[in-house]
């Protein structure tokens, strides 16, 4: 599939899995990117024509967009325009602020294992961010291992801009999967073993109050100080989130501030019961396709984010992608990370 007027605007495309039901429908819809049934860009290539039959029926989506001449959302530019740093800790755990939830939504297709949802707060404005950024969540009730005092915070990757998505400024969205626990000897689930906080959030309804501490984090910060930059993005599940923002604000949003020209590259792999399928995945096309890598050398960012069994494997692939070109891994790497190029939060 591919979106005719921007055909020539995008330049690779990318063998992806043909079957599209445990997609985030929020994310990807036929051949366009929509949310909530809102067009933001064309430039989406989902290849379902795929000769390489190795490459045929794998659980990863890979997309390449680059900027084409479409209307934006407008948006008022907020101060965080201004700032020089991002907001950081506005609300610690012990005064958490309370936000009331918007809504919840089911993001997954019926034969997607497992639930995510995207949850939409409303923070008033008061609990502003920047893409990349996280917040904290306390789950109502009490802290089983510590009687008489509220649970432990659980950090959110935030899913949406610093416009939220319903451009204000004033919500925040946030990308959870439902932590269940099945029982590994009956295989039945098991719910007094479920997380508490994903699905607290995931059950929540609109209206209902929840604590939300932060935000926190700065290394998946997008940089924004050369917008004709190229980001690569890896993602596996709700890993997505903060990939989900960037996109948004570089494709979607018209923020007078950040006229991104560049090119972005996003890897996500998809719900699936093996997370180590998605290491496996990557490696894979980091092996196949290493002149995409030649990207880095050129300033290009990379991002990871989501499980924490990605890493390895991508990382061993590197090396050896390093080695054929004579370099050392180390030494890329350590240079990767002084410029700012590297930035990764997996959990
Ligand atoms: P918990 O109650 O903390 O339980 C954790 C796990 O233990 C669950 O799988 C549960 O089923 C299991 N468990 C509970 N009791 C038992 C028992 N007795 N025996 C065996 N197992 C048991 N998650 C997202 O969904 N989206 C995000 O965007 C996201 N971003 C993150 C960003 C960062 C930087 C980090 C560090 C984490 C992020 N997470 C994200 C993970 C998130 O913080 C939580 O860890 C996750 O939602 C699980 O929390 P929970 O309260 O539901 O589960």
């Amino acid at each position: 599939m591919m979106a005719p007027s921007a055909l020539s605007q995008v330049p690779v495309a990318v063998p992806i899995h043909t079957d599209t039901s445990s997609l985030p429908r929020s994310l990807f819809k036929s051949n366009n990117v929509s949310f909530h049934n809102k067009l933001w860009t064309p430039g989406l290539y989902l290849d379902s024509k795929i000769t390489n039959s190795r490459l045929r029926n794998r659980f990863v989506v890979c997309m390449s967009v680059q900027q084409v001449s479409k209307p934006k959302v407008g948006v008022s530019p907020l101060s965080l325009e201004d700032a020089k740093e991002p907001p950081l800790h506005l609300y610690k755990n012990k005064e958490p602020y309370t936000a009331t939830i918007v809504s919840v939504e089911r993001l997954v297709g019926p034969k997607a294992p497992g639930e995510t949802c995207h949850i939409v707060i409303d923070h008033g404005g008061n609990v502003p961010y920047w893409e990349g950024q996280s917040y904290g969540v306390i789950p109502p009730g009490e802290n089983p291992k510590k009687p008489g005092s509220p649970h432990n915070v659980r950090l959110y990757s935030i899913a949406s801009t610093r416009y939220g998505d319903s451009f204000d400024g004033k919500t925040a969205s946030l990308c959870v999967r439902r932590a269940v626990y099945y029982d590994p000897e009956t295989g039945k689930e098991d719910p007094s073993k479920n997380g508490v906080c994903s699905n607290f959030l995931c059950d929540s309804k609109p209206g209902d109050k929840v604590q939300i501490t932060g935000p926190s984090g700065k290394i998946m910060l997008l940089p924004e100080d050369n917008p004709n930059a190229t980001h690569i993005m890896i993602a596996t599940g709700t890993g997505v989130a903060p990939f989900r923002g960037y996109l948004r604000r570089m494709f979607m949003e018209s923020v007078p501030t950040f006229k991104f020209g560049g090119l972005a590259w996003l890897f996500l792999g998809v719900a699936n019961g093996d997370s180590l399928l998605y290491d496996e995945e990557f490696s894979k096309y980091l092996r196949e396709y290493p002149d995409n890598f030649r990207l880095l050398d050129g300033g290009a960012h990379i991002y990871f984010c989501g499980l924490k069994g990605m890493m390895p494997g991508i990382q061993d692939t590197l090396k050896k992608v390093a080695e054929q070109r004579g370099e050392s891994w180390d030494e890329k790497l350590s240079q990767l990370k002084k410029s700012k190029q590297w930035h990764v939060e997996v959990y």
